[in-house]
């Protein structure tokens, strides 16, 4: 039996000489394999929608464990994004962080269009300060996204300065004893990690935040993943690399 989904591309891989076994990220089923028969020729129709990013419809004949693609229509292309080697960056980023925490044959449309939000927008901004909003929403998701409304470790609203990565969130000041490395954050950049957090990708405008407090921002989310996260990705090796490049 067949079924018409809406998917967006998270990763491919080579199967035999020219099929590609292709992972997506599925709006009505959630994350599901499927080989793309002749997939591999340059100038088929399923080469050209199984491109990492791609958003559109997919003709699958589902199954528990490896489905096959009979035809697919490209709604977005996202070619803009793999014309540009920062954003493919960013997006192998989100597509691995995406497909390291979902389950397969787990639906989850909130996710699924702040995934695909996330990538349109990428078509025509910079790339970071979205990963980021999509990067909070992934942790929430994976069980251990980090507590900014309170003071993590007594409940405290008053007195909030820092971030505790070995906490999990926002610590206050009397409690920043238990982490002496604890991250101090000025009103704004509190501010900033909650809208990241909190607002749907679609429902907010062009975000600009100062260099300075974009890589704070960064380096928090890059320590806080790797504490919590359990996953090394090699996407994101790749982008600190770029990252250290650009200085
Ligand atoms: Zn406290």
């Amino acid at each position: 039996m067949f079924e018409k989904l809406e998917g967006i591309v998270l990763k491919t891989r080579d199967y035999g000489e020219t099929h590609k076994i292709v992972t997506l990220f599925t709006k009505q089923r959630g994350k599901i394999g499927v080989v793309a028969r002749g997939a591999k020729k340059p100038r088929s129709r399923m080469a050209a929608i199984t491109q990492p990013f791609v958003y559109g419809t997919y003709l699958v004949q589902i199954s528990k464990n490896l489905g096959n693609l009979q035809q697919g229509e490209v709604l977005h292309s996202m070619r803009q994004i793999r014309e540009d080697i920062m954003k493919t960056a960013y997006a192998a980023y989100l597509a691995e962080l995406t497909d390291r925490i979902l389950e397969s044959h787990e639906p989850d449309p909130f996710i699924w269009e702040q995934l695909l939000h996330t990538l349109e927008r990428m078509t025509d901004e910079e790339p970071d300060i979205l990963t980021m909003m999509y990067e909070l929403k992934m942790f929430e998701k994976g069980g251990f996204a980090p507590e900014l409304n309170r003071c993590v470790s007594c409940g405290a609203t008053e007195n909030i300065r820092h971030f505790s990565i070995s906490e999990g969130g926002l610590i206050c000041l009397p409690c920043k004893k238990y982490d002496p490395d604890a991250l101090l954050m000025d009103e704004k950049l509190i501010k900033i990690l909650r809208y990241l957090r909190y607002l749907n990708v679609e429902r907010v405008g062009q975000i600009s935040i100062k260099t300075e407090n974009r890589k704070k921002l960064r380096n928090l989310l890059d320590g806080y993943y790797d504490r919590y996260g359990g996953y090394q990705l090699k996407s994101k090796r790749f982008i600190q690399q770029m990252d250290t490049f650009e200085l």
